[in-house]
């Protein structure tokens, strides 16, 4: 404890950190000096520190901010567009054709949308995979939040870059621009192995080892994708990868839903992270991601919400809820996914999925000062017996008062203060009429 004021000074909240010993702080407070946590303790202890401001969590909760694995920001554009449609025809004549008409502007709008969505339900860190990434970095910095990017590639013409070298070039521009950045992280995305050639998918491979960074995939999302894999290769999607040496501990692979048992020890054995998204798998009929499998096989699993057609909200609340819920019902067993192990796929174990869990994930002094605090004094939070229940199986996002993101303010009772929400939402109202009138 100094005399010298920290910046923040959260107190009178139940601190989860959700720190890998699962420590709780009945009546605790965080201090935030620049873009990280300097102290963690009781709040009685650390009252005598002076602050610059203090928040008070009046009797709320305080835990890291959560972190979403899969999206496409900008697809809140499309939310609600078309629904309860076959996967193809839904892609085919829906999503594909409003995509080759998006742009710079209407991605940022899209995505700073998204930032609203998910900052007003506790998400401070996502992972995306679209067209024209710089503008979601660009919402992203505009909202505050931390983001990992990436411009999606594959075999055909893209609406953005054109052909698959400007894809290429557009990645290793990306990486240049935003490299040393304390909110954004650029990895290198490749759709899935079944939109991308072999040799698409080890140069992606090559430059995110080069870069040291994520590389995020579709894999084994359906049943269908993988008939396609053995009638194209004669192998699984996961062995397909693995034959091509581009397993790794920095591949995220998002889906996972149709794997072979030797599927699981093999993302096991290359250390690939994995994360899951029970509303879209659930919405476009995918089916369910062997999540309990891949645990007990010591895979890394975060959660993600894909993007918002096919979810169709940016909510982890909603997610963890989900996630924790499908998974009993189908092993028709109560106990797997209980509401620490799902938490923890909300929080660090995300973190470790982006390789950021050194950074973020956790309250722990030394990491960077990305929380959120939960007004618990409503009527569905009440009476607290144990708040990871409490957190994944009754609160809401809405019910997330106040965001700290890399040490700023970005929502305080409710309001975001980086950006006019109004405005965002009039902006993709104006896009989503454009939509509308092209019939
Ligand atoms: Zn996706």
């Amino acid at each position: 404890m100094t005399d010298t004021p920290v910046d923040i000074l959260i107190r009178n909240g139940q601190v989860l950190t959700l720190n890998p010993q699962q420590e709780m702080i009945a009546d605790g407070a965080v201090a935030i000096r620049g873009d990280r946590i300097t102290a963690v303790g009781e709040s009685a202890a650390m009252d005598p520190q002076p602050a610059r401001k203090v928040i008070d969590a009046r009797g709320g909760i305080v835990m890291p901010g959560l972190i979403n694995t899969h999206t496409h920001a900008a697809m809140t554009l499309f939310r609600g567009l078309a629904d309860d449609l076959p996967l193809m025809n839904w892609l085919d004549d829906h999503i594909f054709p409003a995509e080759a008409t998006l742009d710079h502007r209407k991605v940022y709008c899209g995505a700073l949308l998204a930032c609203a969505e998910m900052i007003m339900s506790g998400t401070t860190t996502f992972c995306d995979m679209y067209l024209f990434e710089d503008a979601v970095a660009q919402a992203a910095q505009q909202a505050g939040m931390r983001a990992v990017v990436g411009e999606v590639l594959f075999d055909f013409p893209s609406p953005h870059y054109g052909p698959i070298e400007e894809g290429f070039a557009y990645t290793e521009k990306l990486l240049e621009v935003y490299h040393g950045d304390p909110l954004v992280t650029v990895a290198v995305e490749p759709h899935s192995p079944y939109l991308c050639a072999p040799a698409v998918l080890t140069r992606a491979y090559d430059l995110a080892q080069r870069h040291g960074v994520p590389m995020v995939i579709h894999l084994s999302e359906t049943a269908a994708e993988v008939a396609t894999l053995r009638q194209r290769y004669g192998l699984t999607p996961v062995e397909h990868l693995e034959a091509l040496g581009v397993l790794a501990p920095n591949v995220l692979a998002c889906h996972c839903v149709a794997l072979t048992a030797e599927d699981i020890q093999r993302l096991k054995r290359y250390d690939v992270k994995v994360s899951h998204n029970p509303e879209s798998n659930m919405k476009l009929a995918s089916g369910i991601a062997p999540v309990p499998q891949l645990m007990a096989a010591g895979v890394c699993v975060g959660l993600g919400t894909d993007g918002a057609a096919s979810n169709n909200n940016l909510d982890l609340f909603l997610e963890m809820d989900t996630a924790a819920k499908l998974h009993k019902v189908q092993r028709l067993d109560p106990t797997v996914l209980d509401a620490d192990t799902v938490l923890r796929m909300a929080t660090l174990d995300g973190a470790r999925a982006l390789g950021l869990s050194d950074r973020i994930g956790s309250i722990e002094t030394g990491k960077q000062a990305d929380l959120i605090v939960i007004d618990t004094r409503r009527p569905h939070l009440v009476p607290m017996y144990h708040p990871a229940s409490q957190l994944v199986y009754a609160a809401k996002g809405s019910d997330v008062t106040t965001v700290i993101i890399n040490g700023r303010v970005v929502m305080e009772g409710g309001r975001i203060l980086t950006f006019d929400v109004e405005q965002a939402m009039a902006d993709v109202n104006r896009i989503a009429a454009l939509i509308t009138s092209r019939g």
